[in-house]
């Protein structure tokens, strides 16, 4: 496999909330996860929105703080180091913490948006949003605002998308992080990049339903898995 890491010319990491969840943010699934506590339909859609925005609101509010307090991972910013490597670098994740950029990463697809982004009425809407708690109610176009993220029944934005696509049919090596690969149609995406004949590394400590479509699995967390796979590049930052 070290093979696979040097020859790289076209590198895509595809990440899920299992990417930061050694940054101390909560996955949504699996022990401790954020819908063992709350009921997605509560706080995660646009119904729920139109219904109470200030409950889901406190409910974002609590996540941005979370968010915010966290800093990039080993993992984040070993990717965003081999941006200086041979290789093309581009990230595809459906994290919607910022922590990729954060950590210096500069081809992101967010294919679920971002906390740090809302939008309102506004012609320039979506705008960069980083207040604490959040101002709900736009000062320019006095509607809600609403983070520009996915909620569940959303769909996702077709831009975004197809640059992710792009970056996924032309890559040779796709290394997925921490997703849980449940979440459609992110979860297809893997399937371009084994067509395309990347070869394909599943980092995840635990199997997943898209376990089968890696032909190298690292079970470990996030940050061994890419110490381990670019130990020079860990090995280099401080
Ligand atoms: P998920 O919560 O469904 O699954 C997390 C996966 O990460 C699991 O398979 C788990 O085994 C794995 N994992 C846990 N710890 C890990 C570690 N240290 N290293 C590597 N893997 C680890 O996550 P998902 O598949 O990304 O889907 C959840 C959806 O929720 C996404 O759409 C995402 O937008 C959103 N979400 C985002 C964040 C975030 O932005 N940080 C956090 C929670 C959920
Ligand atoms: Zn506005």
């Amino acid at each position: 496999m070290q093979e696979w890491v040097q020859d790289a010319r076209a590198i895509v990491f595809f990440t899920g909330a299992g990417c930061s969840a050694e940054a101390g943010i909560p996955t949504y699934r699996g022990r401790g996860g954020v819908w063992s506590e709350y009921r997605p339909e509560r706080c995660a859609s646009q119904a729920a929105f139109d219904r109470d925005p200030d409950a889901v609101w406190d409910f974002h509010d609590v996540r941005r703080a979370a968010m915010a307090a966290a800093d990039p991972t080993r993992a984040h910013r070993v990717i965003a180091a081999l941006q200086d490597g041979p290789a093309r670098v581009a990230v595809v994740t459906q994290n919607i913490d910022g922590l990729h950029t954060r950590a210096g990463s500069t081809v992101v697809h967010e294919l679920h948006g971002s906390v740090w982004r809302t939008r309102c009425a506004c012609p320039d809407s979506p705008r960069d949003d980083h207040d604490l708690p959040a101002v709900r109610r736009c000062p320019d176009c006095d509607a809600w605002k609403r983070p520009d993220i996915i909620w569940f029944g959303d769909m996702l934005n077709g831009t975004v998308v197809s640059a992710a696509v792009d970056v996924l049919r032309q890559c040779d090596l796709f290394v997925s992080i921490g997703t849980s690969a449940v979440v459609y149609p992110a979860a297809e995406l893997p399937r371009l990049a084994v067509d395309g004949g990347a070869r394909c590394i599943e980092i995840n400590p635990e199997e997943t339903p898209a376990s089968g479509l890696y032909q190298h699995h690292v079970r470990a967390p996030a940050t061994t898995a890419l110490a381990a796979l670019w130990p020079e590049v860990a090995d280099a930052l401080d």
